[in-house]
């Protein structure tokens, strides 16, 4: 299986003339489906960086040109306007398979649109997997573990969803998306890598995509109150996007299929977070109470020795220490925003 896989991608090399980078690796075409959006234009980035090709496939449900404007000239960098739920034809050494909306506001919006694309979408990646012989990454979630019963969660965990309510479109789509990348491996041997990620937070995550940091950093920046659904005891574990970028990175090029969760082990209620960004932001800021969704987790928090172990792998920027470029990013786009009102 191996030695298949690096007999195809030499074969590609080849054909397509590109020269190694550095010495002992040659450089790799690779795409990165929902590129444009939070995660996949951070992993654009580093792919770029280190000298590979990248293409880019994204749809612009909630991603933008701009997180990847910087790429735009590049001659290694393409961007594909396509959606991944039709079929498409490339020839690639690796696919990262991130395209899917994120924010429980947005893959809420239109739940059959959802599950397309992580059943079609995935199944569609997986075939041109198949046939190019690339290896797939799975962005999968830390949500297919649902309300979680075990804590912290472990990989071998297998879940507590509920299959038919609002959250399932995203989390019962993401665990077919799973059965059909192990299904892959091992009915067709395409090489696959399955992540489950744990919240992450960072620099270019949609200003009013409803996910709780980005919620809580833009309204203190607006001097608006930050808003707490339920009683704010709920927990979730937040990640730096930096880290996660990293952690897709090793598990791609490392040989494990997974899953592993990719996630900072750091646990914090809603009440504690609104907590650190009053610290960080304003120290006036406030909060609201609001009505919390459906079938909202009461706590999630990544058991990380397995990509500790097998990937060498931890996350190092703490809640404390991502914050700040957050802000600043938020605090630039809103300063932008609000001149974009008055001109
Ligand atoms: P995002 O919404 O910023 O990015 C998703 C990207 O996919 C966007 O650019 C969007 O336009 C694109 N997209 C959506 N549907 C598409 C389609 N049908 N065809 C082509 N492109 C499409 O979200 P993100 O936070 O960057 O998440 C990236 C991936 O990581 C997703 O698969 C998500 O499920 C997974 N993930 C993220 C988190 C997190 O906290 N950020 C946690 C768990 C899993
Ligand atoms: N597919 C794709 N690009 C490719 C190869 C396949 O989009 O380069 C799609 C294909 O259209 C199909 C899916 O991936 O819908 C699964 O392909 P596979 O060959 O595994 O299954 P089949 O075509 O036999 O159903
Ligand atoms: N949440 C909140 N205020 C907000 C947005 C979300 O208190 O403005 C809570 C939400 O109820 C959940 C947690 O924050 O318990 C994380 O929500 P998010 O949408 O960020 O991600 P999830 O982990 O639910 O996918």
């Amino acid at each position: 299986n191996n030695n298949n896989n690096q007999r195809t991608t030499r074969t590609l090399g080849s054909q397509t003339g590109r020269v190694p980078v550095g010495i002992g690796r040659r450089r790799l075409r690779i795409v990165v489906t929902g590129g444009a959006g939070f995660v996949g234009s951070h992993l654009v980035d580093k792919l770029i960086d280190r000298g590979d090709e990248v293409i880019v496939i994204d749809n612009f449900f909630t991603g933008r040109k701009n997180n990847v404007v910087h790429h735009f000239g590049n001659p290694r960098f393409e961007l594909i306007r396509h959606d991944v739920v039709e079929p498409i034809l490339l020839e690639v050494d690796q696919i990262y398979h991130l395209a899917c909306p994120a924010s429980p506001v947005h893959y809420k919006y239109n739940p059959v649109k959802t599950i397309k694309t992580n059943v079609m979408g995935t199944l569609n990646m997986l075939g041109l997997a198949k046939r190019v012989g690339a290896r797939f990454l799975l962005t999968s979630t830390s949500e297919v573990y649902g309300d979680p019963l075990e804590h912290p969660q472990k990989e071998t965990y297998w879940g507590n969803v509920n299959p038919i309510g609002e959250r399932s479109c995203y989390d019962e789509g993401k665990r077919t998306a799973e059965t059909l990348a192990m299904d892959y491996h091992r009915g067709a041997d395409v090489e696959v890598r399955i992540a489950r990620i744990f919240n992450t937070y960072g620099p270019r995550m949609c200003l009013d995509d409803g996910r709780v940091v980005s919620n809580f950093v833009a309204q203190a920046i607006r001097k608006q109150p930050m808003t707490v659904y339920g009683d704010g005891k709920q927990t979730r574990s937040f990640q730096y996007v930096s880290d996660l970028v990293n952690g897709l990175v090793a598990l791609m090029e490392g040989e494990h299929v997974g899953p592993f969760n990719l996630g900072n082990p750091g646990e914090f209620s809603m009440l504690e977070l609104a907590e650190v960004v009053k610290e960080v932001i304003d120290s006036s800021a406030t909060i609201e109470f609001r009505p919390n969704t459906a079938d909202d987790p009461h706590m999630r928090k990544p058991d990380i020795s397995k990509a500790k172990e097998l990937l060498n792998w931890e996350p190092k920027i703490s809640l404390r220490e991502g914050l700040p470029h957050m802000v600043s990013d938020f605090q630039n786009r809103i300063l932008n925003e609000d001149e974009g009102k008055q001109a």
